[in-house]
């Protein structure tokens, strides 16, 4: 039987994985211990755990263990990368380059950066979601210390050339910081060959649990210091002090194994399903695909049904698909979502948006169900529609002065 509703939201957060929970569970109750502890066999269990896990989440991406600082969540990951270097290379310089597409936790972080005294740089992206890489190249200055760019866009999956924007970074002697919250676990990330510097991650979008993740420091080539953005007992090689979340990390560790083992097979599963379901929406009139279809991740689509407002389709369906609009992707403002304006989608176009992120537990029944609820909401929308009559009669809708609300 389908279970309503479905979760098509797996790029806000995923359902942990039942394996993971059973990692999780003795170190709630039995192997409390707190990490630190090193007088006793509570907290020396408690390191062996944090040491382990450690393992597991270095190796998915590449990197040594010693160069794993564990934090909340990527929220935090991006914090301490950017405002770490902008205070540790201060010396060096004030400029950080970004792009207009990051997520918020990084684009506020600059913004708050802007306020002290930082210089930085948002370029733009083409209609793909894609930056240039001779703009990126031509903003580096003097005082240019980091580039900031996310590995994969969390609203229309679009991969960015990590690899080419890697080896920019080292031609100018500038670092290289990339939230890769939405790649880690779902595509080959390795922070060698990508020439990343410093990256941010989190366990509850890759079936892991909530509230910890991750910063890769590079240790060599350059070596890599962030300044620590909380004061106190000096944990994580004194870039992240606070007693460790050991029942988290565990668990983490554990989502970067399963990742690491499941990754080409679900990769195969997952993005058959994705392509089915883009090619049964695209059978609509006036579909569109937001970003580029050929650099995009395999488990995502974000497709704009004109003349038919996103949060009305959600309604349409009552709900029983979980899934992100274009309208309501800021917190609970109507604005139209500032990913999909930087693609130069009108308002109209982002707000009739649909993001599906697909993931390991979603199955073809689901597809099937939401194939059949979109379209059929999408036609009777229509047929409801003024605007949609309008349009069908050959109306120029660009022609009318819109009142914006
Ligand atoms: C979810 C997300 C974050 C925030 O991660 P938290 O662990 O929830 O703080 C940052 N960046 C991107 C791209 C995200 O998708």
């Amino acid at each position: 039987m389908l279970k309503l509703p479905i979760y098509l939201d797996n790029n806000s957060t995923t359902p942990m994985d039942p394996r993971v929970l059973e990692a999780m569970t003795p170190y709630f109750l039995e192997d409390y211990g707190n990490a630190a502890s090193r007088n006793h066999p509570f907290g020396w269990k408690a390191e062996e755990a944090v040491d382990y896990a450690r393992e597991q989440v270095a190796k998915l991406i590449g990197a040594d263990p010693k160069e794993i600082i564990f934090t909340s969540g990527a929220t935090e990951g991006d914090n301490l990368g950017i405002k770490g270097v902008f205070e540790m290379y201060a010396q060096k310089g004030n400029h950080i380059i970004t792009a207009t597409t990051e997520h918020k936790a990084v684009l506020d972080t600059c913004k708050h950066l802007e306020k002290i005294g930082g210089e930085v740089t948002y370029l733009e992206v083409n209609a793909e979601g894609l930056i240039d890489l001779a703009e990126l190249e031509a903003a580096i200055k003097p005082n240019t210390i980091l580039i900031s760019i996310m590995y994969a866009n969390n609203e229309i999956g679009v991969i960015n050339p990590v690899q080419e924007i890697g080896a920019i970074a080292k031609k100018h002697g500038v670092l290289f910081f990339t939230d890769a919250v939405q790649a880690v676990g779902k595509i080959p990330v390795n922070v060698i060959k990508d020439g990343i510097d410093i990256m941010a991650f989190t366990a509850h979008k890759m079936y892991g649990p909530k509230g910890v993740g991750a910063l890769y420091v590079r240790r060599k080539n350059p070596r890599v210091k962030v300044t620590a953005q909380m004061d106190g007992g000096g944990h994580e090689r004194g870039m992240r002090s606070g007693t460790l979340n050991v029942p988290g990390i565990v668990g983490f560790g554990k989502a970067c194994e399963l990742c690491m083992q499941d990754m080409e097979a679900d990769t195969k599963r997952i993005s058959k399903m994705r392509d089915k379901l883009e090619t049964a929406l695209m059978l609509l009139e006036e579909a569109y695909i937001n970003g580029s279809t050929k650099h995009r991740l395999p488990h995502v689509t974000n497709i704009s049904f004109k003349h038919v407002e996103g949060e009305g389709l959600l309604m349409g369906f009552n709900k029983n698909i979980a899934l992100s609009s274009g309208s309501a992707c800021t917190s609970a403002s109507l604005e139209p979502s500032y990913v999909l304006k930087a693609l130069g989608l009108g308002d109209d176009l982002a707000h009739s948006s649909l993001r599906f992120g697909l993931g390991r537990f979603t199955n073809d029944e689901q597809i099937d169900y939401t194939v059949k609820a979109i379209s059929d909401t999408v036609i009777k929308l229509r047929e409801m529609s003024p605007l949609w009559e309008m349009y069908k009669e050959g109306i120029d809708l660009n022609s009318i002065e819109w009142a914006h609300h």
